[in-house]
């Protein structure tokens, strides 16, 4: 049985027209969280020491504030977290356990 499949971090992600690259980064200088996306310069950070998986997860999470962000913003970016947050662990489980992430 394999223990886990290798996630493979695609190095750009298009949305709204726009190409976003995917950087793996040493250094986040924010905090506690995993990632970031800077919109201005369309770029997405994940932490490079985080698992694999880890990183992916976050990418989904990013990618759930770009997908917001194309929406009404009537939300604050910590009601976004409160929202996103309890969503990826079991959206993360879903495209998993059916093989939609390469
Ligand atoms: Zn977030």
């Amino acid at each position: 049985m394999k223990l886990s499949t290798p996630m493979i971090i695609p190095k750009i992600v298009k949305f709204g027209g726009l190409t976003y690259k995917v950087i793996l980064t040493e250094n986040l200088d924010v905090g506690e969280n995993w990632g970031r996306t800077d919109m201005g310069k369309q770029q997405i950070h994940l932490n490079k020491s985080a698992h694999p998986e880890k990183q992916m997860q976050t990418l989904i999470h990013e990618l759930m504030h770009l997908a917001y962000s194309a929406t009404a913003h009537i939300l604050t970016e910590e009601q976004q977290e409160q929202i996103i947050k309890p969503w990826i662990i079991n959206l993360f489980s879903i495209l998993k356990q059916n093989n939609l992430l390469k």
